[in-house]
C-alpha cells in the first residue's frame, strides 16, 4: 500500500483524527491478549492515524481518501475481540465509529441504531421505550457496539433461546459502505446479510443496523452449587431442554474456578464447588426451582432474595469471556479454548474430556440453541504451558470428535471453520478490490493458493514488523 497518510489528512479536513501515537496505540488494540499465542505476535501492533467519523457522510468521505491514496482502514467499534480483529496488521487508519451511536427508531420487534451504539444502552432504550430488549447480546453489553458484534461475535447472552447471530433472522438488515473511489451504500438482508457478518470488517463498513427486539422481561439470576461438575453438566442440559422454562443465559463453570476466581461472588460459594449460572425470568421462577429440587445442587444465590447486590456483577458477567477474564485477572498464566459438543453424545464427550485433562483444563459450557438443539458450546479455561502442548489439547479435543475454534489465530479462517467463506470473498472483490479494509484477516485474499489441511499457521506478510 503507498499509505499516503500526509495526503490523506489533507483530504480530511474537518473529520475529527487523532495523531498522538499513545493514543494511537490504545485504539489500535483489542483483548488479543487473552491469547499467549497472539499476545506474542500482535503486542507492537500500530496504526498511524484513527479518524472518528459522526456521521454516515463522513464514513464515505474517509473511504473514498483512503482509496485513493491507499491507507489501508480497520474498523473499529470498541475494542473488545478476543481474536485482534480490530488491529491494524499493516498500520493505516483505524476508523473508530463508537460515537456514531444513536438508537434511531424503535418499534414493535425491532429497533434501528447506528453501529456504534453500545449494546447496553440500546437495551435499556428499547426496555425504556416500550418493554423490548435484544434477543441476544455478548457478555461485554456494557462496553461493546451492536456494530463490532455483528462484524466481530458471535452470539451471547439469550442464545439458549434464540441461537446466535448466524441464524437467519436474527439481524434483519444492514447498510454498508464499500472501499472504493466512489463507495457505494447497500441495504442487505435475507441471505445477503452473511457477505458482511463476522467478516472482521474486511469488506465493508456497517453504517446501520437493524434489529429484532423480544420482551424484556424482569430477569433473576440463580447459581446451583454442586459437588460433582459432571452433575452441573447433566442439570444444565436438563434446564435447557425443560422446553416451558424461560431461560436467557445458562452455563456451568468447574470447580475450581468458581470459588477461585469469582471474587465478588466468593462469600456465596464453598471451595471446591461447581457452579450452574443461570438466568431465568422472573414470572419461571418458581418452575425452576421445581426442577432445580429434584437435582443434586444447591441454590447458593439468588439476585431476587440477595440482601445485598452492591458490587454483584449480573451473572451474565460470569459467562462467556467473562469467566476467562476473571480467571486471568488472578491467574495471569490462564488461556482458554472455544469448543463444541456435538449431540446427542455430548454429555459423554465431555465427560471423557474432563476425566483426560482434570485441573489442566477446567470445564467451562455455555448452553445455547444451535440448529433448534440444545448444544453445550465450551470455552473451557487452559491452564497455559506451551504452545505445543495447547496444540496438543486442541488435536484431543478434535479426535473425541469436539471441534475446536481457535481463539489463538486471527485470521478468519483460521479461527473459524478452517476453510474460506466463499460469501464473504466474493463479496470483498467487489467492496474492496484494493485490498484495504482490515488487511491480513481473510486468507483467502491474502494468499489464495494456503493449504488449511496443513498444520502451519498463516502468517500475514504485511504484519508490521516489531520495532
Ligand atoms: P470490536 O472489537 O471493536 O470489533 C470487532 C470486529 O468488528 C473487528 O474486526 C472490527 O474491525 C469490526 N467492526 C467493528 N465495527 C464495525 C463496523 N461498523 N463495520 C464493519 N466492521 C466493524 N463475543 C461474543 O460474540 N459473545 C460473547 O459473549 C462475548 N463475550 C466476551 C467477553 C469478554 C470479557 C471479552 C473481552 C470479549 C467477549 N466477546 C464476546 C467478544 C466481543 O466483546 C464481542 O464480540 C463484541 O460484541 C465486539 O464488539 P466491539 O464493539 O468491541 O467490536
Amino acid at each position: 500500500f503507498r499509505n499516503d497518510l500526509a495526503a490523506l489528512k489533507a483530504d480530511l479536513d474537518g473529520v475529527a483524527l487523532e495523531e498522538n501515537p499513545a493514543l494511537v496505540k490504545q485504539k489500535s488494540r483489542d483483548f488479543f491478549w487473552y491469547s499467549p499465542v497472539l499476545k506474542a505476535q500482535l503486542d507492537h501492533i500500530t496504526a498511524d492515524l484513527v479518524a472518528t467519523p459522526k456521521d454516515e457522510a463522513e464514513v464515505i468521505r474517509i473511504l473514498k481518501a483512503a482509496f485513493q491514496h491507499e491507507v489501508p482502514v480497520t474498523p473499529r467499534g470498541t475494542g473488545t475481540g478476543n481474536y485482534g480483529q480490530a488491529m491494524p496488521l499493516s498500520g493505516g487508519l483505524i476508523l473508530n465509529l463508537a460515537e456514531m451511536n444513536k438508537v434511531k427508531a424503535i418499534f414493535p420487534g425491532r429497533v434501528i441504531a447506528e453501529p456504534g451504539a453500545v449494546i447496553a444502552q440500546l437495551d435499556a432504550e428499547t426496555r425504556a421505550h416500550s418493554g423490548q430488549e435484544l434477543r441476544l447480546h455478548p457478555s461485554t453489553a456494557k462496553t461493546a457496539t451492536i456494530g463490532g458484534f455483528i462484524a466481530g461475535g458471535s452470539g451471547g447472552v439469550g442464545s439458549i433461546r434464540w441461537g446466535g447471530l448466524r441464524d437467519i433472522g436474527n439481524v434483519l438488515r444492514l447498510r454498508v459502505v464499500t472501499m472504493e473511489a466512489e463507495p457505494r451504500i447497500l441495504e442487505l438482508t435475507g441471505w445477503e446479510l452473511h457477505k458482511v457478518m463476522h467478516a472482521y470488517g474486511t469488506n465493508g463498513i456497517i453504517t446501520e443496523v437493524e434489529m429484532p427486539l423480544t420482551t424484556a422481561y424482569d430477569w433473576v439470576d440463580v447459581l446451583v452449587g454442586f459437588d460433582d461438575y459432571m452433575d452441573a453438566v447433566r442439570y444444565a442440559d436438563g434446564v435447557g431442554n425443560a422446553d416451558g422454562l424461560l431461560v436467557k443465559e445458562l452455563a456451568t463453570v468447574a470447580a475450581p474456578i468458581p470459588y477461585d476466581y469469582f471474587l465478588r461472588h466468593q462469600k456465596f460459594l464453598k471451595p471446591g464447588q461447581s457452579l450452574a449460572i443461570v438466568t431465568v425470568a422472573a414470572h419461571a421462577v418458581d418452575a425452576f426451582l421445581a426442577l432445580t429440587s429434584r437435582s443434586k445442587g444447591e441454590v447458593v444465590f439468588r439476585s431476587d432474595t440477595a440482601e445485598d447486590l452492591k458490587g454483584i456483577p449480573p451473572n451474565y458477567e460470569l459467562g462467556w469471556n467473562h469467566t476467562t477474564l476473571r480467571a486471568i485477572r488472578v491467574d495471569p498464566s490462564i488461556t482458554y479454548l472455544q469448543s463444541m459438543y456435538p449431540p446427542p453424545h455430548h454429555i459423554e464427550k465431555i465427560e471423557a474430556l474432563t476425566r483426560l485433562f482434570g485441573d489442566e483444563v477446567p470445564g467451562h459450557l455455555e448452553f445455547v440453541r444451535f440448529d433448534g438443539k440444545i448444544t453445550p458450546m465450551g470455552l473451557p479455561m487452559v491452564r497455559y504451558t506451551t504452545e505445543a502442548r495447547l496444540e496438543e489439547i486442541i488435536r484431543i479435543h478434535e479426535e473425541h470428535g469436539c471441534p475446536i475454534f481457535n481463539p489463538h489465530r486471527y485470521t478468519l479462517e483460521e479461527g473459524g471453520m478452517k476453510q474460506t467463506d466463499e460469501t464473504q470473498l466474493a463479496f470483498k472483490r467487489e467492496a474492496d478490490p484494493k485490498g484495504l479494509l482490515n488487511p491480513g484477516k481473510m486468507i483467502a485474499w491474502e494468499d489464495p493458493e494456503f493449504d488449511f489441511t496443513s498444520t502451519k499457521t498463516f502468517l500475514f506478510p504485511g504484519l508490521q514488523q516489531a520495532s
